[in-house]
């Protein structure tokens, strides 16, 4: 399946209606998410939260500002799919509890349709593994984030035709992580801004 017909079917998936009608939130689905044929460089994130669910728009949240900080570009490119895709790993907003907690990504969404999506889309050469669970499904080794993060900050610059960049998620939730790991803004922020202007015309 081409790319056109496969986003029109992910636009289209209701799998987890009733799952979301269950939770607090009682929303409908709603895959937010951000792919064209020529973007290098992908933000693998997590999954939408309700802001971005109303807006349809990823990362219209203070986690959005942080990631373009990090990645040193303003809205404009950060918003042009011709040069950047944004697929999280769940592309609908799971749900809030009870107490209005987010509740994890749907756990399906990742199974049913991330391996055709990502076969469609050759081009990347640099994904950006934004949190666990996308650090989990694309790379191979078992660690934990702050070790991968570190591992690639280290390591000398990617062999392969696509560098996978694991990053904690931007959330207000690592703030402690990030002020516990001052290396962080030192030495993985500049070579990740120096591997993005490798592919962001
Ligand atoms: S989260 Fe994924 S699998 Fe679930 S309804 Fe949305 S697009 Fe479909």
């Amino acid at each position: 399946m081409s790319l056109a017909p496969l986003l029109a079917r992910i636009r289209d998936c209701r799998h987890c209606a009733e799952r979301f009608a269950a939770t607090h939130s009682a929303h409908a689905p709603n895959p937010v998410l951000r792919v064209s044929p020529t973007a290098t460089v992908c933000i693998a994130g997590q999954a939408p939260g309700i802001r971005v669910h109303r807006s349809g728009k990823p990362f219209t949240d203070p986690s959005g500002v942080r990631l373009r900080a990090w990645m040193g570009v303003d809205e404009d490119i950060f918003y042009d799919a011709a040069r950047i895709a944004i697929i999280p790993m769940a592309f609908c907003f799971p749900g809030h509890t009870a107490t209005r907690a987010d509740l994890p990504p749907a756990p399906d969404c990742a199974r049913l349709w991330r391996s055709p999506l990502f076969e469609v889309l050759p081009q990347f050469r640099i994904i950006l593994l934004v949190g666990k669970a996308a650090q989990d499904w694309h790379l191979e080794e078992k660690a934990g984030m702050g070790e991968r993060v570190r591992r690639w900050t280290d390591a000398p610059p990617a062999e392969s035709t696509i560098e996978r960049v694991p990053l904690p998620h931007p959330s207000w939730r690592n703030n402690a992580w990030l002020k516990a790991n001052p290396w962080f803004e030192t030495e993985t922020l500049p070579k990740l801004r120096a591997a993005l202007s490798l592919h962001l015309p």
